[in-house]
């Protein structure tokens, strides 16, 4: 199918709508809107660790929100507490999955009106997000958009290096790293990163790219291959990436050990071990992996497609993306021919 891409970019109205998560902590949502009434119902898309919402919004002909809106959807993102949007926190997937998602997810629910939504999720918007729909804690979900990683993580050999050894000695000096640090280093431990940053990349003349390599997967770049990225985009990210806490990489490396995510906070809510009993939804999964993810690798999403299949036969889906990595599968210049329209075809889907 042809995707309704706009040819202009159209006018888009935000509205930020605050709502206070399930422990007290400040999120909001940026409810987007477009010159025409949304025909279709609500969805709701996720951000990463270390970003925020507009990660979905790079200066392409043509972004997600752009298309989402064009072809009649009634689009939400949200911030939650990994954005760099909010208060710097020393946030756990777990406390996404029980605090901020099922808030967001209601929240939306009520301002629009309906009982259920969809969701488009990526990477550590995606782990969260994904335990809060196995654990039953956002029935309205009906149909979910995962990219890059969702109930198996797993990452190329030098990230599993990183996260062991690296990582943990970081973490006796800073409780963040923050690839703003490339354009500003206020620290002497920001000031040392920066210096290893600049020993070790070459691959562009970015600060905060080559800063954002450093800190997640392994790769030059490592989280969007650079043919894919138009130059305004690869400018723009200079200002998406800021402050991601150590707790999360901790949490991340303990799923890694363990081939599939685990609860570390402790609620009642979340079961220790995601696939120790069956998913609590009905919700149908399209899993979408970019082939040269050097973040997350693509057997990722394959793991958690098959293990999702052995629950419903027939009913999920699965995309390997050839010559996509991780993030520009949403800001990559022709992700709006490559990727959007199988999106776009999967939240059409009538279950
Ligand atoms: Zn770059």
């Amino acid at each position: 199918m042809t995707p309704p891409t706009p040819s202009t970019k159209p006018v888009l109205r935000d509205t930020i709508i605050p709502f206070r998560a399930g422990d007290g902590f400040d999120c909001n949502l940026v409810h987007v809107q477009g010159d025409q009434p949304p025909a279709k119902g609500p969805v709701l898309l996720v951000h990463g660790a270390g970003v925020r919402a507009n990660i979905f919004r790079a200066p392409t002909a043509a972004n997600l929100v752009d298309v989402l809106i064009a072809s009649g959807f009634d689009v939400w993102l949200e911030n939650w507490r990994a954005s760099i949007d909010l208060t710097p926190n020393l946030w756990t997937l777990d406390q996404a999955a029980v605090h901020d998602h099922p808030l967001a997810v209601r929240t939306v629910c009520e301002r629009t009106g309906t009982s259920e939504l969809k969701a488009i999720i990526h990477c550590q918007g995606s782990t969260s997000f994904t335990m809060s729909v196995v654990a039953g804690l956002v029935p309205e979900v009906k149909t979910v958009i995962s990219n890059a990683v969702s109930l198996h993580p797993i990452i190329p050999a030098f990230s599993r290096f990183k996260i062991t050894y690296a990582t943990p000695l970081l973490r006796l000096v800073t409780d963040y790293l923050n690839p703003q640090w490339g354009l500003r280093a206020p620290t002497w431990t920001a000031k040392l990163v920066n210096l290893l940053v600049r020993l070790t990349h070459w691959e562009c003349s970015n600060p905060v790219c080559k800063e954002v390599s450093f800190t997640y997967g392994s790769g030059r770049p490592a989280l969007w291959r650079h043919e894919n990225l138009d130059e305004a985009t690869h400018e723009w990210l200079k200002w998406e990436f800021a402050q991601v806490p150590l707790t999360f990489f901790a949490q991340m490396k303990r799923c890694v050990e363990c081939g599939h995510l685990v609860s570390v906070s402790g609620f009642k809510e979340l079961p220790a071990d995601f696939i120790g009993q069956p998913p609590a939804t009905d919700a149908r999964f399209a899993f979408f992996a970019g082939e040269n993810n050097l973040c997350f690798l693509p057997e990722s999403q394959v793991k958690t497609y098959r293990y999702f299949d052995q629950q419903r036969r027939n009913y999920h889906s699965l995309y390997t993306l050839a010559g996509y990595g991780h993030l520009d599968v949403f800001m990559g210049a022709n992700a709006a021919r490559d990727v959007f329209p199988l999106m776009l075809a999967e939240l059409d889907k009538v279950a």
